[in-house]
């Protein structure tokens, strides 16, 4: 008899999951407490999966050989610990596919830059002619990927609730971009737990292994010690020079490994500002592990399209730019948001808050900011930090308002921008949404 594989989760790593599980020959059952987007229950019909919504009925998933559950369902709930209890199997879907993914896996995690550092990965070996697919947090799903086709590379982006569900995981290449607190409330608000769980990408790497990181990072430093001693270690900084990976000397970025040293100016990357250097770098290191020629890699950095919500120029309205940075969802993010701006800025921020400190952000404020929006349904937090920072201070809860406001607030050659500090779900569906509405009222002045 067929093995039954229950998916808890029918988003896009759920349905993921479930296509490869059926390729793979398991009777497989989907199950969302909510509902199941029309495109991936069209996938699951065309599959004769099983699927329900609205519900979890125990009676189908207590049998399950194995779980594959979605990183958005906590391993504390109740049905979660029955199914462990019980000693059924529980992962997730990134496990299940790297179970199965012949090709090499290049794994990125990290607070912020995940995205970028993903994509420019992707961009450099797909420019090298490599068989190649990206993967994870960033679109498509790896299990669903993997039903549809074989990769020799595999880059993924991986969440710390993704690694959270892995037990075999080993990526060839591991990436940590950075770590700054976020998520906390998944992880008993300890930052050493959430530590821990990003710093798990290295766990099960060996010494033909890599796994490149950033001493700059205060955290990271603190938790390196972690990653097992046998696994080669390349880091990236723009602090300190060093003998090995990627470092910085003024406007010059050097990635260098035993035979060779790659040069650039920070000038000539696609991406700009001091958190795109950071994620430059590193996907130079990888580009570099993997054999990639220097040229190729030099000119991929240099023609790599920036992607949508972050710092995203959308345009200039009688010389004043309008930035949309929706995608900067905590502080730190915005700290680089900032800290790379080189004119006056009318900053759009606000959301919703989770426990943001922004002592950090403070003296950029008082440098670069001439008027702040806060833009969310409780705005006491922001008021409170900035107040006696920010000459001008104004609230509203609707973006087409905050728009406006931005546009008549700044002077020409200042710029507008929208780099919240915050997640979007009070005012918005997502992150998306609010920096597609900032876009469109923008075009609209
Ligand atoms: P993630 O996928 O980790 O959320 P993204 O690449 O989508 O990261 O970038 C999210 C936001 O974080 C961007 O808007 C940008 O302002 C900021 N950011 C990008 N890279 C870094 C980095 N290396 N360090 C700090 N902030 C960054």
């Amino acid at each position: 008899m067929a093995k039954r594989m229950v998916v808890l989760g029918g988003g896009e790593s759920g349905a993921g999951a479930a296509l490869l599980g059926a390729q793979l020959g398991y009777e497989v059952f989907v199950s969302d407490k909510g509902s199941i987007a029309q495109k991936h229950k069209d996938q699951l019909r065309s599959l004769q999966i099983e699927f329900e919504e609205g519900r979890h009925s125990d009676a189908k998933i207590l049998n399950a050989d194995v779980v594959v559950k979605s990183p958005g369902i906590p391993s504390t709930v109740p049905l979660v610990q029955q199914l462990v209890q019980q000693g059924t199997e529980v992962i997730g879907e990134v496990e299940l596919a790297s179970r199965f993914a012949a090709g090499t896996i290049i794994a990125i995690t990290g607070s912020n830059g995940k995205t970028t550092t993903t994509n420019l990965i992707y961009h450099i070996l797909k420019n090298a002619g490599r068989d190649v697919a990206m993967v994870g947090n960033v679109g498509a799903s790896f299990a669903g990927a993997l039903a549809q086709k074989q990769h020799d590379i595999w880059v993924v982006e991986v969440s710390s609730f993704q690694l959270d569900d892995c037990n075999t995981f080993k990526p060839h290449i591991a990436v940590l971009t950075n770590i700054t607190p976020d998520h906390l409330n998944r992880y008993e608000y300890k930052l050493e737990n959430y530590a821990k769980s990003k710093m798990s990408i290295a766990q099960r790497q060996d010494a033909n292994d890599f796994f490149i990181h950033c001493p700059d990072d205060e955290i990271t430093k603190e938790y390196v010690q972690l990653v097992p001693i046998e696994i080669n270690k390349i880091a990236f900084s723009q602090e300190e020079n060093l003998e090995e990976g990627a470092y910085r000397i003024n406007d010059t970025i050097y990635i260098k490994d035993k035979q060779k040293t790659l040069e650039m100016s920070v000038y000539d990357l696609s991406l700009q500002g001091r958190h795109n250097v950071y994620n430059s770098m590193a996907a130079a290191i990888v580009a570099n592990v993997m054999g990639i020629r220097k040229e190729t890699i030099r000119q991929s950095l240099q023609d790599f399209q920036n992607l949508e919500h972050r710092m995203e120029s959308v345009a200039f309205v009688r010389g004043i730019q309008f930035i949309n940075d929706s995608k900067a969802t905590n502080v730190n993010s915005t700290w680089y948001a900032l800290e790379s701006m080189t004119k006056k800025v009318v900053w759009i921020a606000g959301g919703v808050n989770k426990g943001n400190d922004y002592s950090s952000v403070v003296p950029l404020a008082k440098e670069k900011v001439s008027a702040l929006i806060c833009l969310g349904t409780d705005n006491a937090h922001l008021k409170d930090a900035f107040g006696d920072v920010i000459p001008v201070i104004e609230e509203t809860q609707s973006m087409a308002a905050a728009v406006k406001m931005g546009y008549y607030l700044a002077k020409k050659d200042e710029a507008v921008l929208l780099s919240p500090a915050c997640a979007s779900f009070d005012l918005f569906s997502n992150y998306e949404d609010r920096g597609n509405q900032f876009k469109q009222f923008v075009r609209e002045l």
